[in-house]
């Protein structure tokens, strides 16, 4: 018998070996890089967000450098992190590439710039034969009115930059609605597209690691109310598995496109079986909050093993899942735990209307038990 030799003495710990210390430099201190910070706690991650706004949700965990994205000396600080990313998509792409000079920056500075756009958007997904809702860049009166002939009505009117939550964009039903909406919008560069008279909005979470492999969330579905998120329903309902397989082909092959390392997110619309990209955000997405409680690895700590370099992490959804967005409003904390399953959080932002102060994650055996669940839950000020 082979008698394996073993040491009565405890090993030496071998100061070597200890992890190094690794910081992530985060662009945007909102509740996404609040989040973000949280899942990278336990790995042993510190943190440095850029964020002008000295309360945002962020500052109260890590250190917050409250400047411009373009100060010099706020650059210079994130400049020292091992790598930075965003948070929020809106940074100025300038500020990326600037950092991406001296350090490792994630995702590419090149897909913010797209992601930033709706035409580059949209010119990417149909570069790739993703179908999107027709389009058309705009930036006359005139442009709009004949472009309007083109793609018929109803169409959306939309800015190509900065529109967030419904905002930056506008219905045309008819002739009528052109003058007010370009009046509103024009002076931006714009985007007029065909009306999706969609069934259902679904979005899907991936990511990239920097060695190419990908993983990808199933479908979510997605209801809005006044252009704001309100509830997630995660795996979305009734989901073929070509469906998923479809969205996956999609996804991979922008995440090919654009080099991309970390989360992204493309939105669809569902119409007749089939799916039409309305937009994708570099970075983690309201709809995957769900993963925190709902997945195996929460999509905030899948974008960090990805940026680090790390494996990735399963994907798999646990249970049916609600995410309940808390808008304008907080309910007591009692109540919300009151309730099976229910798990809270709290951006540590002042409740104003139509802002995003909190979300609600609610999981249950099966979609029936969930539902009631979530009947609950909806009673509350402020949710869904
Ligand atoms: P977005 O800012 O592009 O995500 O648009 C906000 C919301 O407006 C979407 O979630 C849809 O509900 C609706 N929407 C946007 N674009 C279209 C479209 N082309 N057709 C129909 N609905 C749209």
């Amino acid at each position: 018998m082979n008698a394996r030799k073993v040491s009565s003495q405890p090993p030496i710990p071998d100061s070597s070996r200890r992890e190094p210390s690794l910081t992530i430099g985060v662009l945007g201190a909102g509740q996404l890089g609040r989040m973000m910070a949280l899942a990278g706690y336990p790995l042993g991650l510190r943190f440095v967000f850029l964020d002008p706004a000295a309360s945002a949700p962020a500052g109260s965990l890590a250190e917050h450098v409250v400047a411009d994205y373009l100060d010099e000396q706020a650059l210079e600080r994130l400049s020292a992190c091992d790598v930075v990313t965003y948070e929020f998509e809106s940074v100025p792409v300038e500020a990326a590439r600037r950092l991406a000079q001296k350090t490792q920056v994630f995702p590419p500075p090149d897909a913010l710039a797209v992601a930033q756009d709706r035409l580059l958007e949209k010119e990417c997904f149909r570069a790739l034969g993703v179908p999107t809702a027709p389009f058309a860049p705009v930036s006359t009166r005139e442009e709009l009115a004949s472009h309007v002939q083109e793609l018929g009505l109803p169409a959306v009117l939309k800015t190509r930059r900065f529109g967030y939550d419904g905002k930056g964009q506008a219905v045309l039903r008819s002739e009528a609605d052109l003058d007010a909406a370009f009046a509103e919008l024009g002076a931006q560069p714009l985007l007029l597209e065909g009306f999706v008279p969609f069934e259902r909005e679904l979005s899907l979470l991936c990511v990239r690691g920097r060695d190419g492999k990908v993983a990808f969330y199933p479908l979510v579905e997605n209801r809005h109310r006044e252009g704001i998120l309100r509830v997630t329903y995660a795996p979305a309902d009734g989901i073929r598995d070509s469906l998923q397989a479809t969205a996956e082909r999609y996804a991979g092959q922008v995440l090919e496109r654009l080099a991309y390392v970390g989360v992204l997110t493309i939105e669809f619309f569902l119409r007749d079986g089939e799916l039409y990209a309305n937009e994708m955000a570099p970075r983690v997405h309201n709809s995957g909050h769900f993963t925190i409680e709902g997945a195996e690895t929460s999509q905030f700590e899948n974008h960090l093993r990805a940026i680090l370099g790390l494996p990735l992490g399963s994907t798999e959804v646990l249970e049916p899942c609600a995410m309940l967005n808390l808008v304008g409003d907080l309910p007591p904390r009692e109540a919300v735990l009151a309730v099976p399953s229910a798990h809270l959080h709290f951006y540590d932002k002042a409740p104003r209307v139509g802002r995003k102060v909190g979300h609600i994650t609610v999981r249950a055996a099966t979609r029936a038990a969930l539902d009631a669940n979530v009947t609950r839950l909806l009673r509350l000020p402020g949710a869904g």
